[in-house]
């Protein structure tokens, strides 16, 4: 299980999607999109789990680089 993070397109500041979800799952759903509530700029935004899932890829590669 893993979770999606997305990136609010006004703050670029990252978003928790609450969206917890294995492999299995993450294929069924890869190209559907997801509405969710920004806590940063209090906007609705719309992504889809290919983005979501590729930005927290990336949050954790550029992390596992740093340490
Ligand atoms: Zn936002």
């Amino acid at each position: 299980m893993r979770k999606l993070i997305c990136r609010c397109p006004e703050t670029q500041q990252p978003v928790d999607l609450k969206l917890y979800t294995d492999y299995a799952t993450l294929a069924r759903i890869w190209s559907n999109s997801v509405r969710f509530q920004c806590p940063h700029c209090g906007a609705e935004h719309v992504t889809n789990v290919e983005a979501a899932w590729l930005e927290d890829t990336l949050e954790v590669i550029s992390t596992a680089r740093v340490s």
